[in-house]
Order: structure tokens, then sequence, then C-alpha cells
């Protein structure tokens, strides 16, 4: 372990629970990597205790940044000083910068890190149809990424048709020329195909779309990243079609939330 020392930038993971977190290691891999004097530790907050831990965090002057997972994204937003529009269109932050000051700026970096391991494997979206299913919080920054990056339509299919709906129209908020459908679990006609849901999490889940309607022009993409292969992208394998694991989209997330809590800039 590299040495921590008074000069060292500190920087937290808040989640609950925390075992599973996967950020600390990546994270400091890469401050190490870079040369960078810097430490993020994981931090087991409670929702009830999320303000006060986050009040006591900003006023330590030597604190970088704090990345948030589960369950804290939607509630961390309002916690903080300001937030990037994006972020508050989504309803929800993953990353949050200490400023000089102690005032603390809240950005979502989910959908863009989906994207980003997209491309980083050769499958750009511009121009694509894609079809989505899931409008929990992954789900949501994915969305508003897909159309900031230029997909021709989007089709968005959820369990819970309400929350579906109310996506759609936020993303039509901020981008009205978009092309968004309320979708089935039926994905045929989309280039690329996405399971945002945690169906899949689980031995023995039900698949979150019906991947008999999979053909071999599509690319089924997974957020999940363990199982590495879930079921949904075993099935899309055998029907032939490109498949995306889910990891690409955590480990272009550290690049970006390094540049957002300024990482690169001190390489
Ligand atoms: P949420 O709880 O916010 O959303 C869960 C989604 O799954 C909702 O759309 C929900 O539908 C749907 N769902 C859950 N259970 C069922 C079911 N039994 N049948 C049908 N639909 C179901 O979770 P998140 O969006 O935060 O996380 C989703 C996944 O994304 C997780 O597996 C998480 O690990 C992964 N993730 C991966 C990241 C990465 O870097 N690779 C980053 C962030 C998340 P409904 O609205 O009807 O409840």
């Amino acid at each position: 372990m590299k040495e921590i020392t008074g000069a060292t930038r500190l920087f937290g993971i808040l989640a609950d629970p925390i075992h599973h977190v996967k950020t600390p290691q990546r994270m400091n891999e890469y401050f190490t990597q870079a040369g960078y004097d810097g430490v993020l530790v994981p931090f087991h907050a409670r929702p009830g205790n999320l303000a006060a831990v986050l009040d006591g965090l900003k006023r330590l002057e030597n604190l970088g940044g704090i990345i948030v997972t589960v369950p804290h994204k939607t509630a961390i937003l309002a916690l903080c000083d300001d937030a990037s529009q994006a972020s508050r269109k989504i309803g929800a932050a993953n990353v949050v910068r200490r400023e000089p000051d102690g005032r603390l700026t809240a950005h979502m970096l989910d959908g863009e890190g989906f994207v980003r391991g997209l491309r980083s494997c050769g499958h750009d979206v511009e121009g694509k149809t894609a079809y989505m299913a899931g409008a929990g919080g992954a789900a949501n920054a994915i969305a508003f990424a897909l159309v900031q990056y230029g997909v021709s339509s989007l089709t968005i299919a959820n369990r819970t048709a309400a929350k579906a709906e109310d996506l759609k129209s936020r993303v039509l908020d901020l981008y009205p020329q978009a092309r968004i459908n309320i979708g089935t679990p039926d994905p045929s006609g989309h280039d690329i195909v996405v399971n945002a849901t945690s169906l899949g999490l689980k031995e023995g889940d039900a698949l979150p779309l019906d991947a008999s309607r999979l053909s071999a022009s599509q690319t089924v993409c997974e957020v999940i990243m363990q199982p590495v292969e879930t079921a949904l992208l075993h099935a899309a394998r055998e029907r032939g079609c490109t498949v995306h694991y889910g990891a690409p989209m955590l480990a272009c997330q550290i690049e970006l939330m390094a540049e957002f809590l300024g990482v690169t800039a001190a390489r």
C-alpha cells in the first residue's frame, strides 16, 4: 500500500452496504498509476446519517471529494450546494467535489460512463436506435446520456410504466427534439439493447426482456458487473448478438470521476 502522509488528498465513497464496492480498489490503482498523492476510503453511512456525515466531511480542508452509490444517489443532491444541470434533471448524483471554499458540487457520471464504456469497446451510439429496460437510477442516467450522445431514438421499457413515462418526459424537457418511445419487453428492431434494471444480479432472476426476440445484428449491453455474464448476455450470445459487459461502465467512470475531482490536473 502507498504511503499516506499529511500532504495526501482524501477522497471517500459513501454507501450502505459498503462491503461490495469496487471503487476504492479501482480509484486507488488509478491514483498510483497517475502518480497522484491521494487515497480513497470506503465510508459506511446509513441513509439517516447521510446529512450529518456530509456536513462533517465538507469541513475537512484536505478532502478532495466524495463518490456516492446506492442508496444515497438521490438524497445527496439536496445536500450539496450546487449541482450540474444533468444531475438535476436526472434527479441523482454519484460524485461530489469539494470546492476550495468548502462548497460541494454534485454531478452524475453513470450515463456518460456507460456511453464511454461502449465506445471504448468500439460501439458508437450516434445515429443508432436504442432500447433500454429499466427506469431506475442507472437507467435515468443512461437515458440522458444516450440522447446526449445522439441516438436516433430511444425506447424505454420498465415494469412500472409510470416511471418510464416520467423519465421520458424529463428527457424531453432537456432534449425536446429527442425521439422517445415507451416500449414492451420486445427489443426487436433496435441496434442497441441495454439492460439497466437490477434483474440478473441474482441467480434465478427473470430476464429483463424477451430474449427470444433478439437477433444477431443487435448489440446487447449490461450494467451488471457481477455475474460477469448474466443470463441475458448468455442468451444474447447464443442468438449471435454482440455482447457488451458491465465492467467498462465503471472503468470509464473512474477516469471521468478523476477528471471531475481534479485528479488529472495534479498529474
Ligand atoms: P434501481 O433500484 O434504481 O432500479 C432498479 C430497476 O430494475 C428499476 O427499473 C426496476 O423496475 C427494475 N426491476 C427491479 N426488479 C425487477 C423485477 N423483479 N422485475 C422487473 N423489473 C425490475 O437500481 P439502479 O438503477 O441503481 O441499479 C440497477 C443496476 O445497475 C444494478 O444492478 C447496479 O449494480 C447497476 N449499476 C452498474 C453500474 C456500473 O458502473 N456498471 C453503475 C450503477 C449501477 P421498477 O421501476 O418497476 O421497480
